[in-house]
């Protein structure tokens, strides 16, 4: 039970890594503040991030480089970042004994390999200002007077009154964590603009059995092309990794919203090239000497060692038109370069985006344009501070929607007291 007649300084919901970030920012500069969670405990979604590992961040110290991950959304964030950026959250998080480790493509995870660091870290942040918390309580609805926010009311019938609201109630991904999307209706009946949300990064479902037969296995740095009636709209290399649903991985998940955009006009294929150093040529020679020297051997049996998952061989015969107990000395030019051209486009019929229940991110959320980035203040509501996923920005899978968090989070509830 809280005070019906306390006027916080800062009234933070949503207790996510935004929401925490900015309550215990705003807490450290002695500000009351109360934040409150509709779950029983904090951060359910948080746990859930990098497999359970977390990817906290990505490690990008140039500004440039970093603006550039977040696409056209990028032009918001110069000025947050310009005041906490990869750095400075490493610096918090190190300071705090959390040890860090970079991996592949620079993403970076606790030690540890365990969300719950991350978690444990916020959470003696909220305790250190000695944040008030209220955990399993839901905020209804915001009550507004002149164009201010005067207070919440929450599910069990009490209001809590603030000088300033910061609102961290998240996107709609994965809904069961508690990111309901709330946020968005107190915003839009508050004059504000919601871009309409659809997940974005998200697994892809294909329909060719083939695929689902290969779940479990992955594709290591191989060419991965999206296309739409024979014209490429997107080339990237990186990793598939084939699940009973289709594919998945960092780099399939970053080309979700192209295949999502593309899909509202028509058929998309996804083709993979298996080895995208080789040319077709060297890659018919090479070809031409595994038959040579093998020559009463069936092709299935030959062609199986020079991919990393045997497991393929069957569906690139199938797909090259060729029997598969054939030997290889019966294979000819025709055959052989049949076989090159599928290795080097493996197509797949894209049947759907996984839906929302499946999602890392939602696209859409509060317009950037109606948000002040260098005090995260709502350019509508001159005391509601905004943070984390319930911002309409771009970003690709590897540490940057958690980046937006605290960059964010730390800038609203610095500003908010
Ligand atoms: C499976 C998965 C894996 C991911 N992995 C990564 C990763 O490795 N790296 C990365 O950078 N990003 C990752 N993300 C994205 C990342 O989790 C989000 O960007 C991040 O959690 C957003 O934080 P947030 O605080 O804005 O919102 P959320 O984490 O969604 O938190 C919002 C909180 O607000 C609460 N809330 C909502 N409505 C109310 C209400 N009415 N009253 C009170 N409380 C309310 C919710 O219960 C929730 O706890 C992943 C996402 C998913 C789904």
């Amino acid at each position: 039970m809280i005070d019906n007649k306390t006027i916080w300084d800062v009234v933070v919901i949503g207790g996510g890594p935004a929401g925490m970030m900015a309550a215990g920012r705003a807490a450290e500069k002695g500000a009351r503040v109360i934040l409150i969670e509709k779950n029983k405990t904090f951060g359910r979604k948080l746990l859930l991030t990098g497999g359970g590992r977390c990817n906290l961040t990505n490690y990008e110290p140039e500004m440039r480089k970093l603006v550039e991950k977040y696409g056209d959304s990028g032009k918001f964030l110069f000025s947050a970042f310009s005041k906490w950026d990869v750095e400075k959250t490493l610096d918090f998080f190190h300071k705090r004994n959390l040890k860090t480790k970079v991996e592949e493509g620079g993403r970076i995870f606790p030690v540890s390999d365990k969300a719950e660091s991350v978690l444990k870290v916020l959470i003696n942040y909220l305790n250190e200002g000695g944040v008030k918390v209220l955990l399993g309580i839901a905020v209804k609805e915001i009550v507004t007077k002149e164009n201010r926010i005067e207070a919440v009311q929450l599910d069990n019938g009490q209001q809590v009154c603030g000088k300033s609201f910061v609102l961290a109630t998240g996107g709609k991904a994965l809904p069961l964590t508690g990111s309901t999307g709330d946020g968005f209706i107190w915003l839009k009946n508050a004059g504000h603009t919601i871009n309409s949300s659809e997940p974005s990064l998200v697994p892809i479902s294909i329909s060719d059995k083939w695929v689902k037969e290969l779940q479990g296995t992955s594709l290591a740095d191989v060419k991965i092309t999206v296309s739409q009636d024979d014209v490429k709209h997107i080339t990237k290399r990186g990793m598939v990794l084939f699940t009973h649903f289709g594919i998945s991985g960092p780099t399939i998940i970053n080309m979700s919203r192209t295949v999502g955009d593309l899909l509202k006009n028509g058929k998309v294929v996804i083709s993979i090239d298996i080895f995208p150093s080789l040319g077709p040529g060297e890659l018919s020679i090479r070809l031409q000497d595994l038959f040579a020297g093998q020559g009463n051997k069936k092709i299935k049996n030959v062609i199986s060692s020079i991919f990393p998952v045997s497991t393929i061989v069957p569906a690139i015969l199938d797909l090259s038109r060729i029997n598969p107990d054939k030997p290889c000395n019966e294979i000819g030019k025709k055959e052989r370069m049949a076989l090159v051209h599928t290795i080097k486009n493996i197509p797949m019929q894209v049947e759907g985006l996984l839906g929302i229940n499946r999602s890392i991110a939602t696209s859409g959320g509060l317009s950037p344009t109606e948000v002040d980035f260098k005090t995260m203040r709502s350019r509508i509501i001159p005391n509601l501070y905004l943070s984390g996923d319930i911002l309409d920005i771009d970003r690709q899978s590897g540490g940057y929607s958690l980046q937006i968090c605290w960059t964010t989070g730390y800038i609203a509830g610095n500003s908010s007291i």
